[in-house]
């Protein structure tokens, strides 16, 4: 299906009435609807089943998870104004499925100056921002201490700008260059300003997966540890998936059980990512060991899905503009999603994979996309307070120019 087709679908399934899409569902779809609808926990099996489901029972799904949507978050569609900072795209680790990170010696390789990611911090304030997103590439020449006098140079600084930085790997990196256990390593880094953490590196929970996309990357059990003690710590993370390559349905659907049974003990994800595998650039589409993901119906199944196999855990779900493209992301808020993510102004990861869907989006586009899915966009924190008519300190409304953003484009 095409943009226009996926619109017309989605716009269709609000039009429908419940109770005509649940008639035309199949026995055991319809009744992990109901179920989810009731808001009891959905199980494995029937997680499962809404995952993969197509035809009537997907629409069934969609219209369920629209008004679960509604019910547990309203109508707001949220976003945050922050700025990506990519602040090395060193990396050893050789993920199949990236196109950002490059070796010291090639000519576009870049390792940022306290001076250069002070002067983006400076700008993206100044425009507005909140929130300052930082992750890198996993660079062997690092300072042991160094994301830790990162925090400390900012916030000496920008003492209010939150700070949401270092993935899970970035973590594991970093005690072990430093020789601490989790506990202190993160208990350092929340001391020296860091805010929260971005649950990426989660790609697929699952290591036979991840040995095939990465076989250096931090592993399930470590991935969940470094969550689960940043939690402890008072230190909250947003989670994500990686959909659209070498996972099966049931890899899906464990990851989100994984997922679900941290935030139970620990209650600390801020929000649920889907991010759609972007291919062009990675070595795993080179090598033709994966197919370009179909774009849609997938998007669909994915998101709708989530929305519901989460209901009771994690309540609020990000679209991503950046894997998307800013229209089909639009639709999603259809399909269960509440918030539109970030203005972003840099994302360089997944525009080196062949992402084409741009670096930033400005405030007015946002709330021209949620006015046309009949909804209202309203400013958060990194942490869901609403921000009702906030002004950037330069007087203006917190908005992005094209100019600056395409200036310093944005990893994992
Ligand atoms: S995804 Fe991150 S860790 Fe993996 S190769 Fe790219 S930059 Fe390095």
């Amino acid at each position: 299906m095409n943009l226009d087709e996926l619109r017309r679908y989605a716009d269709e399934v609000e039009a429908t009435p419940l109770s005509t899409l649940l008639d035309k569902a199949s026995p055991d779809v319809r009744a992990a609807l109901k179920r989810a609808l009731a808001c009891k926990e959905l199980t494995p099996e029937e997680g499962l089943l809404l995952y993969t489901a197509q035809g009537d029972d997907l629409s069934a799904m969609m219209k369920c998870a629209d008004l679960a949507r509604a019910e547990d978050v309203g109508n707001e569609v949220t976003y945050v104004v922050n700025r990506n900072i990519n602040f090395t795209n060193i990396c050893f680790v050789g993920c199949q499925f990236c196109g950002f990170k490059r070796q010291k010696w090639e000519s576009d390789a870049y390792d940022h100056s306290d001076e250069v990611i002070l002067s983006k911090v400076q700008d993206a304030v100044a425009r507005g921002a909140t929130e300052i997103c930082m992750q890198g590439g996993i660079n062997p020449d690092m300072p042991p201490f160094k994301y830790r006098d990162l925090l400390v140079t900012i916030k000496s600084r920008f003492p209010d700008v939150h700070i949401h930085a270092f993935s899970p790997m970035e973590i594991m990196y970093g005690a072990r260059r430093t020789q601490m256990d989790y506990p202190e390593y993160i208990g350092m880094l929340r001391d020296a300003g860091l805010g929260s953490i971005p649950g990426t590196a989660a790609e697929i929970l699952d290591d036979s997966v991840r040995e095939i996309l990465s076989h250096k990357k931090v592993d399930v059990a470590t991935w969940v540890e470094i969550i689960s003690t940043a939690h402890a710590l008072g230190v909250p993370t947003t989670s994500t998936i990686m959909y659209g390559h070498l996972e099966s349905p049931r890899q899906v659907v464990n990851h989100l059980n994984i997922l679900r049974g941290i935030q139970k003990r620990t209650n600390g994800f801020t929000e649920f990512v889907p991010l759609r595998f972007i291919h062009e650039n990675t070595v795993l589409f080179r090598k033709g060991l994966v197919s370009p993901p179909p774009v849609g119906l997938l998007d669909f199944q994915m998101y709708a899905f989530s929305r519901l196999f989460l209901r009771g855990s994690i309540k609020n779900l990000q679209t991503s503009w950046v894997k998307l493209g800013v229209d089909l992301a639009a639709i999603t808020l259809k399909l269960g999603c509440n918030d539109f993510s970030g203005t972003l102004m840099e994302e360089s990861i997944t525009a080196q994979a062949g992402g084409t869907s741009g670096e930033f989006v400005p405030v007015d586009l946002i709330e021209e996309k949620a006015r046309e899915m009949g909804r209202v966009a309203v400013e958060r924190t990194t942490t869901y307070q609403k921000l009702y008519g906030r002004r950037a300190p330069n007087g203006a409304r917190p908005i992005v120019s094209a100019e600056a953003a395409r200036a310093n484009p944005h990893p994992h």
